[in-house]
Parts: structure tokens; sequence; C-alpha cells
């Protein structure tokens, strides 16, 4: 007869939304998810769905999903992967993706809570001594010079640099424009200093035909830009061999990816450079795991994208600290509740370098009272 030990025995979903200073103060949703082991120990994940229908989706799957999970011994975590996958066969990828994201995290996380033990360390460890960490934001200002200047405000803290969407709200009006573009990056540049990284993220709100991101893609690579993020979106293999032909800089993508499966398809077009991987949504931690690996193999960088709760923060800091492909770490400059409220110890950098985890499991406690009051109806 099977032991008792280690036995799920609930899985609960949370469909929640937050606002976000770092997005205009707007409200973004996850799904959050919390399995229980016979012992009490509990285990904490994310869904990164972004808008309140998918996480209400995500939640409906997670509790059909919970009768594959109750019963079963939460150390099994490639097994639980490996048959809610087949499980989903018909719907999956896409939002089952995203369910089995939250569930996984849960998993690594209750599995290193049992074990008394973290998450890198159940990863292998780290291996990077430091992480450099830079700021992930947007553009929200209608002038130039006070954008440049909260950038630099932001990057004068240590952080190694900065990641700015374009098309994003607010008044900005970045990515529409070559003459504004190009005075945008001269200006922050310039007022970060030589030792800062600059890169660009390009945003749904921005259309780029080929032309318009090759020009744009060469002023940017003269002025030194350390990479572009999605110029042409998410899916066009023959743009980005056309913008990969004509210019030099680094091109990043993939964090729309489901799976690993994804990830190989893109990196095997050879045209990215930097490969977003977003724990919340690319099947979990098992799932980063093997489309690092894939970045790894294929000596891409893969770079967590981390721009979501602290529960994704921490599964992102473990993940960059214990793959060779990563090489630094995004943070959010200005941390709201579901960063630094919804649990006990936020991660953070000293002097521009990402604190190492320490656990047990992803290392933080959850305030289940700020969950419970963000459910969405
Ligand atoms: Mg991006």
């Amino acid at each position: 007869m099977m032991s008792d030990e280690n036995k799920i025995i609930n899985v609960e979903a949370f469909p929640v939304s937050y606002q976000e200073p770092t997005d205009h103060n707007r409200f973004r949703s996850v799904c959050l998810v919390k399995i229980t082991a016979i012992d009490g120990q509990v285990g904490w994940g994310e869904c990164c769905t972004y808008f309140p229908e998918a996480s209400l989706a995500a939640a409906k799957i997670i509790d059909a999903f919970a009768e594959i999970v109750i019963a079963q011994n939460a150390f099994h975590i490639d097994k639980i992967w490996l048959q809610l996958n087949k499980h989903s066969w018909w719907y999956g990828p896409g939002i089952a993706s995203l369910a089995i994201s939250g569930i996984d995290i849960a998993l690594w996380d209750l599995k290193g809570k049992i074990l008394n033990t973290s998450v890198l360390d159940l990863l292998g460890g780290p291996v990077h001594a430091k992480l450099p960490a830079i700021a992930s934001l947007h553009g929200t200002k209608k002038h130039i010079e006070e954008m440049a200047e909260e950038i630099s405000a932001h990057t004068a803290t240590g952080l190694h640099g900065a990641k700015v969407g374009f098309g994003k709200f607010g008044d900005a009006n970045l990515g529409f424009d070559h003459a504004r573009d190009v005075e945008f990056v001269e200006q922050v540049m310039d007022a970060m200093g030589a030792d800062k990284s600059l890169m660009i993220d390009l945003g749904v709100n921005n259309f780029w035909d080929i032309p318009t991101a090759i020009t744009r893609a060469k002023a940017f690579e003269d002025m030194g830009v350390a990479w572009l993020e999605e110029p042409l979106g998410n899916d066009d293999p023959e743009g980005y061999k056309a913008l990969r032909d004509q210019t030099g800089i680094r091109i990043a993508y993939g964090e729309r990816e489901w799976n690993a499966r994804g990830i190989k398809r893109i990196v095997d077009t050879g045209t990215v450079d930097v490969v977003g991987l977003d724990p919340g949504r690319i099947e979990g931690i098992t799932g980063f795991q093997k489309a690092a690996e894939i970045c790894g193999l294929s000596r891409r960088q893969a770079n967590a994208h981390n721009f979501s709760t602290a529960i994704v923060g921490a599964a992102s800091q473990a993940l960059s600290f214990a793959n060779p492909a990563c090489y630094l770490l995004e943070l959010q400059p200005v941390y709201g509740p579901a960063q630094k409220d919804l649990v006990d110890k936020p991660i953070w950098h000293e002097n521009g370098y990402v604190n190492m985890p320490t656990g047990p499991g992803l290392g933080i406690e959850i305030n289940e009272d700020m969950v419970k009051s963000a459910i969405i109806k």
C-alpha cells in the first residue's frame, strides 16, 4: 500500500486582480494556486493570465486538474506535469499551459517547503555567483527629458540598465515616430551613463512592418541599444529573418510561447538572441527548465519574463540563478502591492545584484488575507 507521506490533499485556484504601478496603476489579473500536503505544508504558484477572463478560465481548468493532482505524491512533479499535459491534449496549449504553470510552480514550492530546501537548490543550485538586475518599465510621460530623468533615477540605485516598453498607456507616444524614438534613446542613454544598458521592447499597440523595423533597428544598433524586443511581434519568422539579414542588433522574443516546443521552434529559425520565458505561462518551473535548456544548448540567452506578482518573481529569481543561459533578471523598479505586500520577503537587489534565494521552497510566505480580498467575482 502506498504510504501517505507527501500526499497532496487539496488544490485551490484564486483568480485575483491587483493594481500595477509600473503599468499606469492599471488592474492586472493572475490566477494564484495553493496546494496543500497531508502534513499541512502548502506551496503557492501563479498563472500569469493578465486578463480577468483568462484568470477565471485558468481557475476552472485548475479545479478540473485538481482531480488528477489530489492524492498524488507532492514530489512527483514530472509525473503530474506530464499527466496534465496529456489530459489537456485537445484544448492545450494556451490557457491549459497557464493552468499547468500555476500548479507546477506550487508543487516546486511545496516540495522545497516539505524538504526545508530552496527551489534553487532543488534545481541544482546557483550557477551564477551574482545576477545583475535591470529595471523593467514603460515609457509613460510626454516629455522625453522627464522620462530620461525618471529612468536614470532608477538605474542610479545600482540597477545595470533599463528595459523600456514602447506603445504603452500614457503620453509617451513611443514606437510610432522614428525621430522621437531616436531622441528618446539618445537622451535616456545619456542620462543613465555609459555603464548602463538600454533595451527597447515593442508593445502590441506598435505595428512595425519589416522596412520600419530594419530602419529603427539600424539606428538603435548604432546607438548601442542592448537588444530590441518583439519589433515584429511574437511570430514572424520571415520578417525576423529579413531583420537579422540587415542588422546586427540583438533580437528578443519568446515570452508569448506556451511551452518548450514553441521555444525550440523559434530558436531553430535562427532569428532570436534573447529568448523571453515566463514561468507563469511556459508550463511552470518544469517547462522553463526545458526551454532554458534548449536556449543554452543553442547558445542563446534565456531571459525570465518577470513582470507579475512576487510568486513569478521568486520563481524567476531561482530559475535565473540556476540556468547558465540566464544572464540577468528584470525587476519592476517601483514595487506595488502584488510584489511587496503579497509576500513577506519580496525579491529585490543590492547595488544592482539580485538577492540569492534562500528558501525553503520559493522562500516566500503568502499573505492569504490579501489574496482573498483581491478575488475576481
Ligand atoms: Mg516584452
